[in-house]
């Protein structure tokens, strides 16, 4: 678990205070996304967990050891980061780009060739094409899909990530969304998951924390978070995705609904999405009839998904 106690920043050269009063807990293996408003302290944040940058008061503990215990460079190695600006070599090879951790921990020459290959593969980029190829050879999206895979070559406990699709194209931001969402229940490590974006936000996040001025509006389930905005500026985020006055239809039609056998439905597809929302609250799914007389199963994800969903 990483926590932070009562973690204050302050620039030198600014008078503002970037953090104020930060507490927040991370367990192990979540899937945690930082939200809010540029200048809002996220990237400050993000840092101070791999010490990038130091704190002025407060604690940071991983598994409840003070960070500034731990040797920075061993535990830089156990963290893995990926930036938005993709920064790989331009004059290594993608491998050899992969590899730079593996390669500071001294694994042989085989076995770090194993693991580029294998991520490669992974993420949809064949290595047989890919792996000798200098980055400019590839696209922002291609580039980015190996900055991530540069941030699990070590396999580490734990991976920051900070706007990582913010260049992108919305097409190669999806693909890489589910990608990062795949990879996360593959390798079981702890994501940080830094966007101003709250779309990506709730498509990605298990654990969503809001942050405004330094410090955190609300932190809870992304279902938490959907159903019960805390306040205004947690709501005003969600603004273009309120919905409530669209019918329960646009769900049924642009989303993968489970069909289910004739049963008496809770609602019709004319009803309000916001309806279902309610219901959603103190049941787990929801059936839905459309108008050809069939009958849906809609669950919270089915909702997210639509919520989510890019483009609109
Ligand atoms: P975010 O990543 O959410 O956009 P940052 O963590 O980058 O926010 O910045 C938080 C606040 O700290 C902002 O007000 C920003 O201007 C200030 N800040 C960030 N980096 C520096 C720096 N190196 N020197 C002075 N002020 C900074
Ligand atoms: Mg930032």
């Amino acid at each position: 678990m990483i926590e932070f106690k009562n973690v204050y920043k302050k620039y030198e050269n600014n008078d503002n205070t970037a953090i104020n009063d930060l507490n927040l807990q991370i367990q192990d293996g979540d899937f945690f996304v930082l939200v809010g408003p540029s200048g809002s302290g996220k990237t400050t944040t993000l840092k101070m967990i791999n010490r990038l940058i130091k704190q002025t008061s407060g604690d940071i503990t991983i598994d409840g050891k003070n960070i500034d215990d731990f040797d920075l460079r061993e535990m830089r190695l156990q963290m893995g980061y990926v930036l938005q600006n993709i920064a790989l070599f331009p004059n290594m090879t993608i491998e050899d780009n992969i590899t730079i951790q593996p390669e500071s921990l001294k694994w042989s020459k085989e076995k770090r060739h194993k693991v580029a290959l294998d991520l490669l593969s992974k993420v949809g980029l064949d290595p047989e094409k890919y792996a000798k190829r200098l980055p400019r050879e590839l696209s922002g999206g291609e580039q980015q899909r190996v900055g991530i895979v540069r941030a699990l070559a070590s396999n580490p406990k734990i991976v920051l990530m900070d706007e990582p699709f913010s260049a992108l194209d919305p097409i190669s931001r999806n693909q890489l969304q589910e990608l990062v969402l795949k990879l996360h229940q593959e390798m079981k490590m702890t994501f940080i998951f830094v966007t101003h974006d709250m779309n990506e936000a709730v498509r990605l996040g298990n654990t969503i924390a809001i942050m405004r001025l330094g410090h955190l509006e609300q932190i809870g389930t992304r279902d938490e978070i959907v159903h019960n905005p805390k306040n205004k500026f947690v709501n005003g985020f969600f603004k273009n995705q309120q919905n409530d006055d669209k019918k329960l239809k646009l769900i049924i039609d642009s989303q993968k609904c489970q069909e289910v056998d004739k049963q008496t439905p809770d609602l019709t597809e004319e009803d309000n999405i916001s309806d279902l929302a309610s219901l959603l609250r103190s049941q787990e799914f929801a059936l839905v009839q459309s108008a050809d007389g069939k009958i849906w199963k809609l669950t919270t994800q089915s909702l997210l998904n639509y919520l989510s969903r890019d483009g609109e």
